[in-house]
């Protein structure tokens, strides 16, 4: 786990530079000790707060745990640089990284059986912008996460130039108060929706295997 962590900083730092993370705190909880350690939302794996990393034993088979402990930790780095990240940049930077370390990890039959194959035709980037409620939400979530993760995904690996700089732009802009649609766009310097038909286009053309590792 602790080379995980360094890799972990290594690939997140190509985005958020320098880390002056504080330490974080782990603890693995279980239904009768998860209230008094700030409690997880329902089905979920874990939790982070304030340098607090939560896991719920329980929710998830041991081999997943590093996953989510990846998963938390980003979430972590990417609370202690900046503020008013709405929850499809919190979510699809998390994915993305713990997920997709160094090349995606999304092939098109993935793709399909994660049910995004509709959502990308319809404009994948679009529809993940509209996911801003917050963690309680009663909506079946597994698609929002997936589809923001693979939005990172074509962010980072997509051919996008200086595309970690650009993600940072994005993160920076929204902290200091920006509206999505205006940052994305004039970051990317494209209307949205050429940004949906582009991420589509990659998508449906990733490898059949993926060569990357899953973490
Ligand atoms: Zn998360």
């Amino acid at each position: 786990m602790e080379s995980g962590a360094r890799q972990d900083r290594v690939v997140a730092g190509r985005i958020f530079g320098r880390i002056y993370a504080p330490c974080c705190r782990v603890t693995f909880a279980t239904s009768r000790t998860i209230a008094s350690d700030g409690g997880v939302s329902e089905g979920s794996g874990g939790f982070t707060n304030q340098g607090r990393i939560i896991i719920n034993a329980e929710t998830f088979a041991p081999y997943f745990w590093p996953t989510i402990l990846r998963h938390e930790y980003i979430h972590a780095l990417h609370q202690s640089q900046f503020v008013e990240q709405p929850r499809w940049l919190l979510e699809g930077v998390a994915v993305s990284l713990s997920e997709s370390p160094v090349r995606s990890s999304w092939t098109p039959n993935r793709i399909r059986s994660a049910d995004l194959a509709d959502g990308l035709r319809r404009g994948g980037f679009s529809i993940t912008i509209d996911w801003i409620n917050d963690a309680h939400s009663h909506r079946n979530e597994g698609v929002s996460y997936a589809l923001s993760g693979l939005v990172f995904d074509y962010l980072r690996f997509g051919g996008i130039p200086a595309s970690e700089q650009r993600i940072f732009a994005l993160m920076g802009a929204l902290s200091r108060g920006g509206q999505a649609r205006q940052a994305i766009e004039s970051i990317y310097g494209c209307p949205i929706e050429k940004l949906d038909v582009d991420m589509a286009k990659w998508a449906f053309g990733l490898p059949i295997f993926s060569l990357g590792p899953r973490t």
